[in-house]
């Protein structure tokens, strides 16, 4: 089916997201651009940016801005990825002094075209990080690397504070939004692993494309028993006209719901909202779970 014969679904009043502005959003925004750094703010075009850029919170996109996947809710540019660019940490640690941040948050492209799947600079990138910004907390999204042991070791080796990978929607829908189905069990392997390297772990859904409640309580299921904190559930919004349309739009009140399941599930800490994304208000949760860890 042509996908931009579709017609849209009108967008609830909930959704309305404000139009990026602020003295903060146009000094990010040039910084960044002045060191040619991506962030996934911008390439996935998403609803928070002023909210998030006028608090100096942004999360950063590593290993270039054209991926080597191509999953059709995802608005990032996909293709022939180019080469790292070896400057890319010290340009990263600038804007860290810039926006005196405290919670970093990294994430890349996949990188299926590079032998290790960028976990090596992925991996040197926390470490200078956590080495030159010692009261820092990093958080990082990774690719799944394949599922690749050594690539995986790579990156918990570096220590981040919280290892965040997502399994974006429900298992039956992976063939539809153009990703292997192997690769559901493939993510929950790499969050296993993470949590029996002792690292914090988070993931994080999108809702809206067709999923039903079942298969969401099923996936809930399957985080827990890979040993997931934490987790980050939000609207599904269609990026682009060559994007999956959005089947459902979730009322705020539904949201409310899925955290409380959430929360009888046994996650410590979980963000539900129509414009949540795993990002949002990152450092927020981390202290959140920090604090009920103390108390246990
Ligand atoms: S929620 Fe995350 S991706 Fe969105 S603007 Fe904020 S930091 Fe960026």
């Amino acid at each position: 089916m042509n996908m931009n014969a579709r017609v849209r679904k009108p967008k609830p009043g909930w959704l309305k997201a404000k139009i990026p502005a602020g003295e903060n959003y146009f000094k990010i925004k040039k910084e960044l651009e002045r060191r040619q750094l991506s962030t996934i703010c911008r390439d996935a075009r998403c609803p928070n940016i002023s909210e998030c850029w006028n608090n100096y919170h942004a999360t950063f996109l590593i290993m270039g801005d054209i991926c080597s996947r191509n999953c059709s809710f995802c608005a990032v540019k996909t293709g022939t990825p180019q080469p790292l660019n070896p400057e890319e940490a010290d340009r990263i640690l600038e804007m860290i002094t810039i926006m005196g941040a405290k919670y970093i948050v990294i994430t890349s492209v996949t990188r299926d075209d590079l032998a290790d799947g960028g976990s090596t600079h992925f991996a040197a990138l926390i470490e200078k990080i956590k080495n030159r910004r010692c009261d820092s907390t990093v958080e990082v999204l990774i690719p799944g690397f394949k599922g690749s042991d050594d690539a995986l070791n790579r990156v918990f080796s570096a220590r981040p504070d919280v290892l965040n990978h997502n399994l974006e929607t429900v298992k039956g829908l992976y063939a539809k939004v153009n990703r292997n189905p192997e690769n559901y069990g493939v993510s929950l392997k790499v969050l296993r692993q993470a949590g029996e390297n002792n690292l914090i772990t988070k993931s994080g859904i999108m809702i809206g494309l067709g999923e039903t409640a079942a298969e969401i309580e099923e996936l809930f299921r399957d985080l827990r028993e890979s040993g997931v904190k934490l987790l980050t559930i939000g609207q599904y919004l269609q990026p682009g006209a060559n994007n999956l349309p959005v089947e459902k739009y979730y009322s705020p009140e539904e949201f409310v719901a899925l955290r409380e399941q959430a929360l009888s599930c046994g996650f410590a800490a979980v963000e539900s909202g129509p414009f949540v994304r795993s990002s949002y208000g990152a450092g927020r949760m981390y202290r959140k779970y920090r604090g009920i860890e103390a108390e246990r």
